[in-house]
């Protein structure tokens, strides 16, 4: 495709959104590790992003290792990591509730914010939490009622997984929702610009030299037009052929749309 291969002349990062266009589940894609290879070979950065908080960056490092691609925490970000970015670079002194997985509690932790209770939270953190009970919405409501700012990492109803679709952390974001009759204050997750400009500042990019490439139109191509960056839709994950037509003329159309991430080694 030489028109992509022009508009890949102008790109030095490259943002690589992981399940559905690296992998699927424990699964990876074929030619995924030459793609990433080549792209690198071309003098591009690559950064791998999700919008699951459940686990912490060296999870994906170790999980991306054994897929013979070479990376490190540093070309790793996930939406935990940015939301305890976000809540220090507001307040240091922050002391936040949980609602989510082990990695989303560490990336707080790491950030140095302090974890408390619901009734002492200045915020309420929702990730993913495959551990929820009665009793964790419960308290995530007090919190909310007492004031505490409402900071979901990501909007996703459910995700793909080898055995079908189970519900994301936007699932658990609406029940509280619900119950508390407020919305999240920030939402940090694609679709909202708030990760990828954390991605930019992360590598000192500009828009207009970083592509985004991920599988699905609603949330990593949307987040991508937001902030000006190049978008490269791929097949082999969430949206297939048939959607792709469907969308064609609306103004989150991807800018190339390839069979899969092999596509990029043009
Ligand atoms: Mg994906």
């Amino acid at each position: 495709m030489p028109e992509l291969k022009q508009a890949l002349r102008n790109i030095s990062l490259i943002i690589l959104d992981m399940d559905g266009v690296v992998y699927l589940g424990n699964k990876p894609m074929e030619g995924a590790a030459r793609a990433v290879a080549f792209l690198r070979g071309s003098g591009k950065k690559v950064v791998f992003l999700t919008n699951n908080s459940e686990s912490p960056r060296s999870f994906y490092v170790r999980k991306l290792r054994s897929m013979g691609i070479a990376a490190g925490e540093e070309n790793v970000i996930t939406s935990g990591q940015v939301a305890a970015d976000y809540i220090r670079g507001r307040d240091p002194q922050a002391k936040v509730f949980v609602i989510g997985g082990p990695g989303l509690v560490e990336e707080i932790r790491r950030a140095a914010l302090k974890l408390v209770g619901p009734e002492e939270a200045d915020y309420l953190v929702v990730g993913i939490d495959r551990e929820l009970t009665y009793q964790k919405l419960a308290d995530g409501l007090r919190a909310l009622l007492a004031g505490a700012k409402f900071i979901a990492t990501n909007p996703d109803r459910v995700y793909p997984t080898e055995k079908g679709l189970l519900p994301g952390a936007g699932a658990i974001v609406a029940a509280l929702e619900r119950c508390s009759g407020r919305k999240p204050d920030v939402v940090i997750g694609k679709p909202s610009p708030q990760i990828i400009r954390f991605v930019l500042r992360a590598f000192g990019a500009k828009p207009k030299e970083t592509a985004i490439v991920g599988d699905q139109i609603e949330t990593d191509v949307k987040a991508g037009k937001r902030v000006g960056l190049l978008t490269i839709l791929v097949l082999t994950g969430v949206v297939k052929k048939e959607d792709v037509e469907k969308a064609r003329g609306t103004k989150n159309f991807p800018d190339f749309v390839v069979d899969s991430l092999e596509g990029v080694i043009v």
